[in-house]
């Protein structure tokens, strides 16, 4: 927090449709007098020693001010190459992901109540990245998983439960078939239960969320999800899919340090530069980012005219069926801001 009263946040536009989304975050935060001042940050990527890393004033950046916003950045493909999103979670050690999904009126999906929870381990698993050939045609990928890195998250999660006062913790595994990996998960989630006494605790199979999830989504509203990586991602992604995708569901990954809000879909180059971006996943990341920060006030008055202008149905984009331009629709939140 500057002299101001104002609260400085690192900005990473992204690609693609990345700049059109951020203005809107960048005019409603204005509109509605949020106290940030966005400190803007080039994550070009530099291959230093074969390793894909980001500029130091980038890095110098998000660590000084602790919070950054992130549109989506294109991943270039070709060898030599991490991904840049693995690249900022390593770099910053953002070590849990936080993926909420609430069913949006106004937006119609096959159910009305959906209101998950879903917190993914974000440094292993099965994204360690050891593999290796055995010989030609075997191959071999290692799931690695730390008491360490469990305990990390699995604390994250009753600690994130107790704040958002959604007092039940479920850790989804698989400890049936992998015993020792997903065993250690799960034996670290019930030894770490015991320091969380007003936080219910118990654990489920993931085959068997799945199903139930898709079958009745109602049962989850009142529980926080967490698990290893891999399981994270699916999982995140589907029930993104009961609120109505990609378009509309926010994230944050949360380090010690720093913590990095992002939208969850990708840089949709096929509408780049025409205006027909859905900026909502990016805006509902930065109300993530406003509460994280304890700006709960700006963050509600933000949600609540987004959500309002949504359910009204009338300044759509066309990815939510309607004709509005991202401006269009940015500006229909900010009239009733
Ligand atoms: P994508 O999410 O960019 O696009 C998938 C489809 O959804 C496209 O039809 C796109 O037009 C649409 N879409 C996505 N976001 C939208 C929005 N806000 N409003 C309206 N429509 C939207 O996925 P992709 O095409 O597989 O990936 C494109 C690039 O993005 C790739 O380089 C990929 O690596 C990268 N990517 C980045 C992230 C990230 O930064 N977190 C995540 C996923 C993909």
């Amino acid at each position: 927090k500057d002299t101001d009263g104002l609260y400085t946040v690192s900005l990473i536009e992204g690609d693609g449709i990345g700049p059109e989304i951020s203005q809107s975050v960048k005019d409603i935060f204005s509109a509605a007098g949020a106290p940030v001042k966005w400190e803007p940050v080039d994550v070009t990527p530099i291959l230093k020693d074969g390793k894909t890393t980001i500029a130091q004033e980038t890095i110098d950046s998000i660590k000084r001010n602790k919070v950054a916003l992130k549109g989506p950045l294109a991943t270039p493909i070709g060898k030599g190459h991490v991904s840049l999103n693995l690249t900022l979670r390593r770099t910053f050690n953002l070590f849990a992901n936080v993926r909420p999904c609430r069913s949006i009126a106004g937006y119609k999906t096959p159910y009305d109540n959906v209101d998950t929870v879903l917190i993914r381990e974000n440094t292993e698993g099965e994204y360690s990245g050891i593999e290796h050939i055995v010989v030609d045609g075997v191959v071999q990928s290692i799931k690695l998983i730390t008491r360490e890195a469990s305990e990390r998250v699995l604390r994250f999660a009753f600690q994130y439960a107790e704040n958002i006062n959604r007092l039940k913790v479920r850790a989804v595994h698989k400890a049936t078939i992998m015993k020792m990996s997903d065993g250690l998960f799960l034996g670290t989630a019930n030894r770490v239960s015991k320091d969380y006494p007003n936080v219910e605790f118990d654990a489920e199979l993931l085959d068997n969320t799945c199903l139930k999830i898709v079958t009745d989504p109602t049962p989850y509203n009142d529980k926080v999800l967490v698990m290893p990586n891999l399981y994270g991602d699916i999982l995140s992604d589907m029930c993104a899919g009961l609120i109505g995708g990609l378009g509309l569901t926010p994230s944050g990954n949360i380090g010690d340090e720093c913590s990095i809000f992002e939208a969850v879909h990708g840089s949709a180059p096929d509408i780049a530069g025409k205006a027909l971006a859905n900026p909502t996943a990016l805006l509902l990341s930065s109300i993530m980012m406003l509460r994280h920060m304890e700006l709960y006030d700006h963050a509600q008055r933000i949600e609540t005219a987004i959500f309002d202008t949504l359910a009204e149905g009338k300044t759509l984009t066309g990815d939510l069926g309607g004709k509005s331009k991202t401006h269009e629709y940015a500006g229909a939140i900010i009239k009733r801001l």
